[in-house]
This record gives C-alpha cells, sequence and structure tokens, in this order.
C-alpha cells in the first residue's frame, strides 16, 4: 500500500513546537503553490481560465495572498469572505459570489466590490434589484436533478437546495436581459470530495450543451462558464490523486465539440475549488496526552473535534502518521481521541498504529480544507493556531491560538456584575 508522506521531518516539527506549542494545524507553501501550477496547466489551453478558490476550505488571508500571487480569484458566499477577500487585495472580477438564502446586505457588498454574482434562484433577480441594483454581468447557479447523480456529502442534486432548475434558466436570463444585462456567465456545483476525473468531463458536457441551447434560444452570448468544485483529494493511503490533466484535456474536447463546434465564440472556463487546493497542504500535528484501557484502547490527544470535525461529522477518514516511530509495526488497535465531552470526538476508530505513548508526536493529515475553518468553541474548547512553512524553510504564524479571552470576547462581565447587584 503507498504510505502517505509528511513533508516535514521529526526534526522540523519539533523545532516548531518550541515557538508553537500543539496542538497547531501547519500548511506547505511549497505544496500548495505547485498544486496551484498543475491546476492552472491543465486547464492552459483556455485562455481566460480561472479558478477561483473557496474561501470557506481555508478562510486564512495569508493563504488567500499566496493563492492571489497564483492568479487564483475567490469565490466566497458570505459577507464576512467578502470582507476577508477586500482585505487581501482581491475585488472586482476577481470575486465570485456564490451565495444561498442570501441576505440583501451581501448582495449591496458584493456589487459594491464589483464581484461576479452569481445567483441561487429565479425570485432573486427581483430581490438584487431591489436591494442593490442589477449588475451589467451576471451569472446563474444550475442545479442538473435528475440529470446528475449526487455523493454522501453534497447529496443528490434533486435533494439538494441549490441552483435553478433548466426552465428557470431560460427563463431568469430572458429576464436578465430584458433587465440590461449584457454579460452572462453559467453556474454549477454537483459535486464534492469527487475523484473520478469523468464526473467533471461529463458535468462540463451537461453545461456546454446547456450554453449552447441558452445562447441559441436567447441570442446572448455567454462570457464563462464556472464548473464548480468539488475536486476530491485521497485522504485514504490507497486512493490517487484526480489526474488533472486527463480532466483538462476531455474538458477541452467537449468544449470544442459542443460549445465551439455549436457555434459559440470562446468563453473562458473557471473552476471554484476548495478542498483540492488547500486540503492535502494541511496538517494537524498534536501530541499524545493519555493512553487509556478499558473495553478499547484509546490514544487522547492534545487536539479535538475543534481543530478537524470531518471524522465526527462524516466518519471522515484522515490519515495519522507517528514520525518517531515511522518503521515500526502498525500493530496496536486505537481509538484516537480528543478531550471533548462529545463521544464521537475521535480522529480515528479502530485504528492500527504503531505502539503509542504519551508525549508521542502524531500528525493528521489532510487537514488544510473543512479542518481549522470548521473550528468551533462548543464545550470551552479552544482553536488552535496555524502556520505556514514557507518555500524557504522558515515559517510563519499565520493565526495565533484562541486563548480564554477570546472565549469571553463576547460576553460583558460589567454588564454581569450590574445584573447580580
Ligand atoms: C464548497 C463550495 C465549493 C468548493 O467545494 P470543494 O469541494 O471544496 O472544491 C465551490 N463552490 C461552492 C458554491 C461551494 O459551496
Amino acid at each position: 500500500m503507498p504510505e502517505k508522506t509528511v513533508p516535514f521531518t521529526l526534526a522540523q516539527l519539533e523545532q516548531i513546537e518550541k515557538a508553537h506549542p500543539t496542538p497547531f494545524h501547519l500548511y506547505d507553501e511549497r505544496g500548495i503553490r505547485e498544486n496551484a501550477r498543475r491546476l492552472k496547466a491543465a486547464f492552459s489551453w483556455n485562455p481566460g481560465f480561472r479558478e477561483y478558490f473557496a474561501v470557506k476550505a481555508c478562510p486564512n488571508p495569508f493563504l488567500m495572498a499566496l493563492l492571489r500571487e497564483e492568479g487564483f480569484g475567490m469565490d466566497c458566499s458570505s459577507l464576512s469572505e467578502l470582507l476577508l477577500s477586500e482585505r487581501v487585495g482581491v475585488t472586482g472580477e476577481g470575486i465570485m459570489f456564490t451565495s444561498n438564502d442570501t441576505p440583501a446586505e451581501e448582495f449591496v457588498k458584493a456589487k459594491g466590490l464589483g464581484a461576479i454574482i452569481n445567483l441561487d434562484d429565479l425570485s432573486h433577480l427581483a430581490f438584487l434589484e431591489s436591494c442593490a441594483g442589477v449588475p451589467e454581468r451576471l451569472c446563474f447557479r444550475y442545479n442538473p436533478g435528475p440529470l446528475k447523480g449526487g455523493n454522501a456529502i453534497i447529496g443528490n442534486p434533486e435533494q439538494a437546495k441549490y441552483g435553478f432548475t433548466r426552465e428557470q434558466l431560460f427563463e431568469g436570463y430572458r429576464l436578465a436581459k430584458a433587465k440590461g444585462v449584457r454579460r452572462f456567465g453559467l453556474h454549477t456545483m454537483v459535486a464534492s470530495n469527487e475523484l473520478n476525473p469523468q464526473y467533471f468531463i461529463d458535468t462540463a458536457e451537461i453545461l456546454f450543451d446547456l450554453v449552447a441551447a441558452l445562447s441559441r434560444e436567447l441570442g446572448i452570448t455567454f462570457e464563462f462558464v464556472n464548473m464548480g468544485g468539488g475536486i476530491g483529494i485521497p485522504y485514504r493511503p490507497e486512493q490517487a490523486a484526480v489526474d488533472l490533466e486527463r480532466v483538462g484535456q476531455g474538458v477541452r474536447q467537449a468544449y470544442e465539440t459542443r460549445l465551439l463546434g455549436a457555434g459559440h465564440p470562446p468563453l473562458k472556463l473557471y473552476l471554484e475549488c476548495g478542498r483540492m487546493v488547500t486540503g492535502p497542504y494541511g496538517f494537524l500535528v498534536s501530541r499524545v496526552r493519555h493512553i487509556k484501557r478499558t473495553y478499547k484502547t484509546y490514544a487522547g490527544l492534545d487536539a479535538c473535534m475543534a481543530n478537524l470535525m470531518r471524522p465526527a461529522l462524516y466518519g471522515a477518514y484522515h490519515h495519522i502518521s507517528v514520525p518517531a516511530k515511522a518503521g515500526q509495526p502498525c500493530d496496536t488497535l486505537y481509538d484516537v481521541t480528543g478531550s471533548l465531552c462529545e463521544n464521537n470526538d475521535k480522529f480515528a476508530v479502530d485504528r492500527l498504529l504503531p505502539e503509542l505513548a504519551p508525549g508521542d508526536l502524531v500528525v493528521i493529515h489532510d487537514a488544510g480544507a473543512h479542518g481549522h475553518a470548521m473550528g468551533f468553541q462548543y464545550n470551552g474548547k479552544l482553536r488552535s493556531a496555524e502556520l505556514l512553512a514557507r518555500e524557504d524553510g522558515s515559517v510563519v504564524l499565520i493565526r495565533r491560538a484562541e486563548t480564554a479571552a477570546d472565549y469571553f470576547a463576547t460576553l460583558d462581565f460589567d454588564a454581569l456584575s450590574a445584573f447580580r447587584a
């Protein structure tokens, strides 16, 4: 079985730990940049190609700044994400705003920033007009319903709350054109953590056929097609990463035959991946606190699901390495737990690992997306620091660990004193 590797030596991790006690999230700049370049290269045949990083995966402005340098835009879906992008210096068509159940203030902010607004529903067109005005450029999110199978994380498109039906798209673009929209885009997002390259090619085919039909019937020309995100990552050692080159070439063939072949002029292709951009390049570094033996054997870490809740939330697999014991047999069965008063606070259940002892350093893989980002403070647990290992070998603190003062920041204890007096 192929092994998952950690791009840091034990000595490096121990050195980092001197300044930044565990647990912490550690991101690998080189890995992120090389991967970003692979993604761009796979679509370099399309002159306008752009990846909009789905900010929710890892909303850290240092990482966003790094991705901006690689030419990425930002895919935002909340006011805070819009503000974050603005702070990083990404505005205008560098932002794709894809929200749902959207409040007026978010449309106002997105329009103010000149972001590409992607509407989730036909009724939002009038809502947008009333709160922010109709922009010159507009995109709609398509839900292909029964045309497309789903998966466990995003669900079946017919059951998904997102997007327009096909009929609504025809009505929507007609209406938008009548309201003065001149620049059109089409978007969909139907997969999550999908590892089959053909899935993305099939999605592109559906979108290109739809664009050809919409432009034929409505007399509009599309400026871009956003194929969404959802490219999966190999969480398990036996899985393989998506062959980006194959996706790029498959999409190219569909583009040439179904779009250009149908007489549509060239348009720009966008992706809005999050998980595959940062996921594999983030590691949760923790130490074993206690070993407990009852009906099972538990390795209790100093990290908990406040740092990474995917295993607890979805039963997701995250690989665990023990760098100091890399050569030793994985012959001891553990539940690897955190300290939250929730029995699902487990990073792994029935995992074979080298025999562990208190103090052992463990590295949890693929924590760079939906890791720190999903953190929470339930049970008074505090979110850990985020660190970036630079290409030059230096390490930068890109978000400090929370303290009790952060936990109490929204409380007014003076008001409590007055309340009790
Ligand atoms: C979450 C999300 C993405 C990114 O999905 P990944 O699986 O992280 O690639 C892109 N677009 C929208 C609208 C999303 O909600």
